[in-house]
């Protein structure tokens, strides 16, 4: 008694999972955004016995959230990937250590795997098609639009070409220092 209510929501993990999940957009809009500028809704609100579970979750702007508030209305997006060929079609980037690993694009799936023909990241020139899991596809970042898979490479492209510099930037720095101390 007298202890002060402590909102608990779902975890960081489940938050972006449901965002990879909802392709990082508006379920209700359907507005692209970051996770940062995306929240999580629950479909069932918890005051109503809703649970945490990624199944009770949609990614929403904050402007759809707020109007929202805790009415009930069935999210239009969010389902889409769980049809049998949600992903064919979409493209995406397969990470490592928070980087642009491989792009490709979804072109087919057979059975359980889904076909990924891969694009060369110097040129953009087609190379392999490989299979995978859509649990491996779910973990990846996935893009339903053209330009904004594009434009995701630009920008880190653009940042590691700023890393780039500012480390050189650096290295310039320390020659000149050890020079000037010899
Ligand atoms: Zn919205």
């Amino acid at each position: 008694m007298g202890k002060a209510k402590r909102r608990i929501g779902p975890s960081a993990a489940v938050r972006i999972r449901a965002m990879k999940r909802d392709r990082f957009r508006c379920t209700y809009c359907g507005i692209p955004g970051t996770d940062a500028e995306l929240e999580v809704d629950h479909i069932i609100p918890v005051a109503d016995g809703g649970s945490h579970h990624i199944s009770n979750l949609t990614t929403a702007c904050r402007k759809c959230n707020q109007a929202k508030g805790t009415k009930r209305i069935e999210p239009t997006y969010a389902s889409e990937p769980d049809k049998p060929d949600g992903f064919v079609g979409l493209f995406v980037h397969f990470m490592k250590d928070g980087w642009i690993q491989y792009q490709g694009r979804i072109i087919g799936r057979e059975e359980d795997t889904y076909l990924v023909q891969f694009y060369s990241c110097f040129d953009g020139t087609p190379n392999i098609v490989k299979p995978y899991l859509a649990s491996e596809i779910r973990k990846a970042n996935l893009y339903a639009n053209h330009e904004e898979w594009l434009a995701a490479f630009d920008r880190e492209w653009e940042l590691r070409m700023e890393i780039r510099e500012a480390r050189s930037a650096e290295a310039r720095r320390r020659r000149t220092c050890q020079r000037s101390t010899e």
